[in-house]
C-alpha cells in the first residue's frame, strides 16, 4: 500500500517523476530530509535532490545527501567501484556548491557499518531515493521501503520524460516514439532548487568517508581494502566522474555529431560512438544536460535526431518497459514466442559449444565474437553494433537457452560499466528475440532471427580490425564465480 504524496511534491512542477513507496506519512520531528542516492550521482540536473530540496524547503528543514558503497553488490570490482567512486567524490564536491550536506559510507576491512541508510532515517522526517527499475537501486529501494517507518519517496532521475506521464500501454517502440517525441519539449528544462535551510552539520550515526577531500590515492587505497574482485582493471576509455562525462560530451559535439549519423555503426571506427552509456548508467550526467547541449550543437539536423533516436527512443523506452516488470533481469521477460521457439529447439546439436571460461576471456572459436567480448573484458564497454552480434550467438555457445541468458547477463553485468541497467535486459532480450518472428529455420534459434558479424567483416580494413581487436592483450578475470542463475532464471526470486 502506498500513501499519497506530499503536498509539496504533488504540486512541484516534476511531480510527475515522483511516487510514494510505502503508505507511511512525513514525520515533523525529522532533523532533515534525507536524499539516498546509489546510481544517479551527480549534484546538478539531478531530480532526486531536488524532491528532496523541494520537500525540505515546506518542512523548514536542511537536506541530507548519503552514498554508501558496499562490499556485496553482485560483481563488485575494482573497475565498477573506482567509476563509482570517482562519480561519488564529484557527487560530494558539487553538493558542497550548492550548500547540501554530503556524507559517504564506502565498505571495507575494519569499516563495516552496517543498516546505515536505516540509521541515518531514524532522524529524518522522509526519505528520498531515485526510482530505478533494475538491479540493486531496486531492489534495496523497495526492501528499505517495506521494512522503515519512514515515508519513502522514488524519484525518477534517468529519463527525460517521467515514464508516468507516457500511459502504460504503449507496446511498440514506434508507438513509444510517436506518444514520447511530442513531450520531450516540456520537461527539458533543468529545475534546480535552491536549499532554504544551511547544511546540516547536526549529529550523524557514523563519520562520513568523505570523499571530497580524498586523493585518487586515496580512493585507491580504499578499493584495495575493500573485499571485492580485485582481479577486473579500470576501463582505459573511461575518464572518471563529472569531468570524465564533461569530456565524452565535448567529444560527442566536436568531433562525431557532424558524421554520428553515418558513422554511429561503424565498429572499425570508435570514434563514431558516444561512449556516454557508463556515465548515464551511474547518473554522472543526465539526459536533460546530454539533450540540451546536443540541441545547441551546429550539426546537422539529421545527426541531432539520429542521437536523439537512441537516447530518448531507445533508452528510454527499455527503461519504460522495465518498470512494468517484476524482475527484467530474468529469463521470462524475453517474449513468449522465442521462449517457445528457443526451448523447442533446446535439444538440438551444439557445435559451437564453449565453456563459461573461453567465454569470459574471449578465447571461443569464433573470432568476431572474441573481438567483441575482449571490449567488455579490457575497455568495460562494447560498440553498439557488435552487441547484437555477440548476443545472438551465445545461443549457440551455450547449452540451452536459459542458460545463455544467464550467461549473456553475467558477462554484460559483471564486466560492463554500463551493464545493470534496463538496456542491458530490454536488449539480450531483443537479442533473444524482439519484434516478430521469422519463419522456422536454423537448428538452435528456430524463429528467432540470426546475426551475422558481415557489417564489420564486410567494411573495408574489416577483417584486420577483427583479427586485432580479438588478439588485445586482455587482463586474467578472476575465477568466474558461480553463475548467479538465481538473479536471471525465473523460477527464482530476484532478491
Ligand atoms: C546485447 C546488447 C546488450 C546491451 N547492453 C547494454 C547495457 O548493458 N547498457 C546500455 O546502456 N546499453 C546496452 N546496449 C545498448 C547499446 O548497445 C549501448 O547503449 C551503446 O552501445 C552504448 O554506447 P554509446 O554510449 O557509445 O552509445 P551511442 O551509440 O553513442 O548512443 C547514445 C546513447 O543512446 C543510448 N542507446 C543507444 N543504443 C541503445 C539501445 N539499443 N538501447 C538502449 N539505449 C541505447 C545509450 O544511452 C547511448 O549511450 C546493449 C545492446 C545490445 C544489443
Amino acid at each position: 500500500m502506498t500513501s499519497s504524496l506530499p503536498n509539496a511534491l504533488a504540486t512541484w512542477s516534476e511531480a510527475p517523476r515522483v511516487r510514494s513507496l510505502n503508505a507511511c506519512s512525513v514525520r515533523t520531528d525529522g532533523r532533515y530530509v534525507l536524499c539516498w542516492l546509489q546510481q544517479a550521482l551527480r549534484a546538478r540536473d539531478n531530480p532526486v535532490i531536488d524532491a528532496a530540496i523541494c520537500l525540505a524547503n515546506d518542512l523548514g528543514l536542511p537536506v541530507l545527501v548519503y552514498h554508501g558503497l558496499r562490499e556485496d553488490y553482485p560483481y563488485a570490482s575494482d573497475r565498477l567501484h573506482r567509476f563509482i567512486l570517482g562519480a561519488s567524490r564529484d557527487l560530494a564536491r558539487e553538493c558542497r556548491q550548492r550548500g547540501l550536506a554530503c556524507v559517504q559510507h564506502v565498505e571495507q576491512a575494519d569499516a563495516r557499518e552496517k543498516g546505515l541508510v536505516y540509521r541515518l532515517a531514524a532522524d529524518s522526517a522522509a526519505v528520498i531515493v531515485e526510482d530505478q527499475p533494475t538491479f540493486v537501486a531496486r531492489w534495496q529501494s523497495e526492501r528499505f521501503a517495506a521494512r522503515t517507518d519512514r515515508a519513502v519517496i522514488a524519484v525518477n532521475a534517468a529519463c527525460l520524460v517521467p515514464p508516468a506521464v507516457l500511459g502504460d500501454d504503449i507496446g511498440s517502440t514506434t508507438g513509444f516514439r510517436r506518444r514520447h517525441q511530442p513531450l520531450r519539449g516540456d520537461w527539458s528544462a533543468t529545475d534546480d532548487l535552491h536549499p532554504e535551510a544551511a547544511a546540516y552539520d547536526g549529529p550523524l550515526p557514523f563519520a562520513s568517508d568523505r570523499l571530497e577531500d580524498r586523493t585518487d590515492a586515496d580512493i585507491d587505497r580504499l578499493i584495495g581494502n575493500a573485499a571485492i574482485d580485485h582481479s577486473l582493471t579500470l576501463s582505459p576509455l573511461f575518464p572518471l566522474g563529472r569531468d570524465g562525462a564533461l569530456a565524452m560530451l565535448e567529444r560527442l559535439m566536436d568531433d562525431m555529431l557532424p558524421s554520428y549519423a553515418a558513422v554511429r555503426n561503424d565498429a572499425t571506427r570508435p570514434e563514431g560512438a558516444s561512449m556516454l552509456s557508463p556515465y548515464l548508467h551511474f547518473g554522472v550526467i543526465g539526459p536533460r544536460e546530454i539533450m540540451a547541449t546536443v540541441e545547441a550543437a551546429a550539426a546537422p539536423v539529421n545527426a541531432k535526431e539520429k542521437f536523439a533516436d537512441e537516447l530518448l527512443t531507445w533508452r528510454e523506452w527499455f527503461h519504460y518497459q522495465a518498470r512494468a516488470l517484476p524482475a527484467p533481469e530474468q529469463y521470462d521477460r524475453i517474449s513468449g514466442w522465442a521462449r517457445e521457439t528457443l526451448e523447442a529447439h533446446s535439444s538440438d546439436e551444439r557445435p559451437d559449444l564453449e565453456t563459461l571460461e573461453a567465454l569470459l576471456r574471449g578465447e571461443t572459436r569464433d573470432e568476431t565474437w572474441n573481438a567483441c567480448q575482449r571490449q567488455f573484458l579490457i575497455d568495460g564497454w562494447m560498440h553498439n553494433n557488435l552487441r547484437m552480434y555477440w548476443g545472438k550467438r551465445i545461443i549457440a555457445m551455450t547449452p540451452d537457452p536459459k542458460t545463455a541468458w544467464a550467461t549473456a547477463c553475467y558477462l554484460n553485468d559483471r564486466l560492463s560499466l554500463d551493464g545493470r541497467d534496463p538496456s542491458t535486459y530490454g536488449n539480450i532480450a531483443a537479442s533473444f528475440g524482439g519484434g516478430s518472428p521469422g519463419s522456422d529455420g536454423p537448428a538452435i534459434y528456430g524463429k528467432v532471427p540470426t546475426r551475422s558479424d558481415g557489417s564489420t567483416r564486410r567494411r573495408p580494413g574489416g577483417p584486420e580490425w577483427i583479427e586485432a581487436a580479438a588478439a588485445r592483450a586482455r587482463p586474467e578475470p578472476g575465477a568466474a564465480p558461480r553463475l548467479p542463475v538465481e538473479l536471471y532464471l525465473s523460477d527464482q526470486p530476484a532478491t
